[in-house]
């Protein structure tokens, strides 16, 4: 499934899910030296810690286990390792934990295809002994090590391969941190198209593609690979006429890109003067410059749940968040920015879970469990924390609070109450704080149905239509193999979207849509034909969808709406009525 546009070439690079977090990072040329003596350092730690294993075992301890640490040591000096590792940060500039992992890999794959069971299962010693290697390289880490460079940076070596990162998953909280990677496309086994990982994929803005099921198995550390973005294809060591139509397409879409960015500045008004307002969505306070930039005029969306992750059980307090907040808001300079309560659980697990490794875990169903606004009311205190946070920050501009999940009065009332006692608290302790509207993710199909009770208790809606469609059509929006049937353009998901616009409209309230159909050009016409006049979206969308708008005439696209909501089944054949009906 294609998640992020765009075409990208390069050699693979295969992570385990488990070891993502391992930092990756160019050094230069004249440190590999340095880094070497990291590894060699590192070497001789893990070689003392077993040594010192065997030296205090206890006398009755079976005798396996020493001849299980001999294996240990032997695999630690083993030069499949170790020269092979070095390999990696000469050659190709790797930091010492990255030619380690790399290697890892390319032995992995060695004893999968092994016939000898026993040696074959020697694949988790080799395992442990990196994962000691990489322990030790942390502490190492910790004093001074050599400083990571950035990709443009990269670039400046010589002979250095653009790369693309393949992974069987890889969770929300990990992607986060390829915001400033090396990697120039990505490929994962797992996900959907509305998965998180694909939205924070999409928020990089670099080609991507999710759910490719055994790419992590078929694809080989450093084979060429072509990443489609746009057709969700992968093509794996190219021949040269392949290769040379991507790298033609890879230009063309350079130069659309391009052509797009000189809308950044211009308003969006349909041709018949319809004024439509394109917010952003974005992960981290540190996205708001990228959104003014895109020419976004305000944030629809900050998904607050993301400074809650990888924290190891320690969440920011209430001076941390207000940073954060305070932060986003002055970042886009009295535009609204309307930030939504913690969001935590489903496929967005507090730490670094990936969707398969989620499977595992106990919890039955977790996208219909402890979630978004239930947690936030299971945990009172930290939600408080969290309005207070807010509501201080809102003392710098235009802030708004979006309230996820909500399917029942109890929890409308029950937050409006946590809300009054923070408030309280605030006065009591004589903190300054503003006004802000308070707004509801419709994105239940309860809500959706009993939109005109939501819309009297509160100021804005917002149609969250990735899990308005996960819900609607009991489909997990992060599982592959089911994929094929999630589909926002199905006339169930469309009838709730087009009656919650439709109310809100009648009631003089505010609506918006952030889900991932705001931000794909394929539902412009349609949204902007229900009404819809505010969308937000990924920064990276902005221009794209603005083009859309800028050549629409809502009057002549009305009509059409009645076609699709009447249709019998979903997606293509609906969306071609649509398109028909258009170009007519
Ligand atoms: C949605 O569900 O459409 C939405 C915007 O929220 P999230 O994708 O974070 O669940
Ligand atoms: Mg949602």
């Amino acid at each position: 499934m294609p998640v992020s546009r765009g075409v990208a070439i390069g050699r693979a690079v295969l992570v385990a899910s488990s070891r993502v977090d391992v930092a990756h990072y160019y050094v230069a040329a004249d440190e590999a030296g340095a880094e070497i003596d990291r590894l060699k350092r590192a070497r001789d730690a893990v070689a003392g810690e077993i040594h010192a294993l065997q030296r205090d075992m206890p006398r009755d301890a079976p005798a396996e286990l020493s001849a299980l640490l001999d294996v240990h040591l032997m695999l630690l000096h083993d030069e499949m390792l170790t020269d092979a590792t070095k390999h990696w940060i000469v050659e190709r500039h790797y930091n010492a934990e990255w030619a380690l992992a790399a290697q890892l890999e390319v032995l992995a794959r060695q004893f999968d295809d092994m016939e000898d069971d026993y040696l074959r299962e020697r694949k988790a010693d080799l395992e442990q002994v990196v994962e000691r290697l990489l322990r030790r390289l942390a502490v190492d880490a910790g004093d001074g090590q050599a400083l990571p460079l950035a990709a443009h940076e990269a670039r400046d070596f010589a002979g250095e391969d653009p790369l693309v990162l393949v992974a069987s998953d890889i969770s929300p909280a990990d992607m986060l941190q390829f915001k400033k990677s090396v990697f120039t496309g990505f490929v994962t086994d797992v996900g959907g198209r509305t998965s998180h990982t694909a939205i924070v994929a999409r928020s990089l803005d670099i080609p991507a593609v999710v759910g490719a099921r055994e790419a992590s198995r078929l694809i080989r550390q450093d084979d060429w690979l072509v990443i489609d973005g746009d057709a969700g294809v992968v093509v794996v060591n190219p021949t040269p006429i392949v290769l040379e139509e991507y790298r033609f397409r890879q230009r063309a879409s350079e130069l659309e890109r391009a052509r797009l960015d000189r809308l950044r500045h211009t308003p969006a008004v349909t041709l018949d003067g319809e004024r439509v307002e394109l917010l952003a969505n974005i992960e981290l306070p540190g996205d708001a410059p990228a959104a003014v930039d895109a020419g976004a005029v305000g944030v629809g969306l900050f998904r607050s749940e993301f400074l809650f992750m990888n924290r190891e059980g320690r969440l920011p307090d209430e001076d941390e968040q207000y940073e954060a907040y305070r932060a986003a808001v002055v970042a886009m300079a009295g535009l609204p920015v309307t930030i939504r309560t913690v969001d935590i659980g489903a496929d967005k697990p507090l730490d670094r879970l990936s969707v398969a490794e989620l499977r595992h875990e106990h919890v039955l169903n977790p996208a219909m469990g402890q979630r978004a606004i239930r947690w936030s009311l299971a945990e009172p205190g930290m939600f408080r924390q969290q309005l207070r946070a807010l509501l201080r920050a809102s003392a710098h501009g235009k802030l708004r609070i979006l309230v996820p999940m909500l399917a029942h009065l109890s929890e409308i009332r029950a937050t409006f109450e946590q809300l009054a006692r923070a408030r309280a608290q605030l006065d009591e302790a004589g903190r300054a704080y503003g006004r802000v509207e308070v707004g509801a993710m419709i994105e239940v199909p309860a809500a959706a149905l009993q939109a005109e009770m939501f819309l009297r208790h509160f100021d804005f809606v917002s149609i969250g239509t990735n899990d308005l469609t996960q819900y609607t059509l009991a489909i997990d929006r992060a599982d592959e193999s089911v994929a094929h049937l999630y589909d926002p353009w199905h006339p169930a998901v469309l009838q709730l979207i087009h009656r919650t616009i439709g109310l809100a409209q009648a009631a003089g309230k505010a609506v918006e849509v952030c889900g991932e159909m705001a931000g794909d050009t394929a539902c412009t016409e349609l949204l902007l034909a229900m009404g819809l006049r505010s969308f937000s979206m990924h920064p990276s969308r902005v221009a794209a969808v603005k083009q859309r708008v800028l050549r629409a005439d809502t009057r002549r696209l009305a009509a059409a709406v009645h076609r699709v909501l009447a249709a019998e089944s979903p997606a293509t054949e609906a969306a071609a009525a649509f398109g028909s009906v258009q170009a007519s």
